[in-house]
């Protein structure tokens, strides 16, 4: 078994929702729009943005900026505001200083959970990033996790493990890959789906479970 482990981005690693919250309402402040805007951005927005939304926003309250420019800002709105926990980051450098691999597989636009990896300092901690915008194909399909394994150069046929708060895309997909899996709890569980390997409230804990006992 190879010391692969592949961390989920949104809701795992780093806190979307309140780097979401911050960054509609700097976007609506700098361009003055009112409270219906705000709340379709909040809605439209809720799970995941990406430059095609804008294209909609633009068209349904007739705005001056472009879309192209909206989504720019956001995206930078975003990376400003997202944040990764010193305890999170930490956690990455010790599993790599124990000889993990560690690779990001996230559903989302390219440039934006990019942004976000290099403004969190994340980038900087793992070997490979495989974003759904880079094939258009969205976890849980596996060909994600399988450019994820890829992208660190390794195989996924050789196992590893999925860490995310997601039952469906992370741990559903995690576990089609042949990876074991480790679910950050908080969404509700699936009838339908095998229950993961490990359960944890913090991804802190996550990592202490795979420097303590399962490197192998
Ligand atoms: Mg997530």
């Amino acid at each position: 078994m190879q010391h692969l482990a592949i961390f989920d981005l949104d809701g795992t690693l780093v806190d979307r929702q309140s780097a979401f919250n911050d960054a509609v309402t700097g976007l609506c402040r700098r361009h003055g729009f009112d409270t219906t805007a705000e709340q379709w951005l909040l809605t439209q927005l809720a799970d995941r943005a990406n430059a095609s939304d804008f294209v909609r926003l633009h068209a349904a309250f007739d705005l001056d900026a472009s879309p192209a420019q909206l989504w720019q800002e956001y995206v930078d709105l975003m990376a400003a505001s997202v944040t990764c926990r010193p305890a999170v980051l930490e956690g990455l450098a010790r599993l790599r200083e124990q000889a993990w691999t560690i690779s990001i597989a996230t559903n989302g636009a390219s440039d934006i959970q990019r942004a976000k990896l290099g403004a969190t300092g994340i980038g900087e901690l793992v070997d490979g990033v495989a974003v759904s915008g880079d094939l258009e194909v969205r976890k849980p399909d596996r060909r994600l996790f399988e450019l994820a394994a890829d992208r660190c150069g390794l195989d996924l046929a050789d196992g590893g493990w999925m860490i995310g708060d997601n039952p469906d895309g992370d741990i559903g997909g995690g576990h089609q890959a042949g990876l074991r899996t480790i679910w950050l709890r908080g969404r509700p569980w699936p009838d339908d789906l095998p229950d993961p390997h490990h359960a944890v409230d913090d991804v802190t804990d996550a990592i202490s479970f795979l420097l303590t006992d399962h490197s192998e």
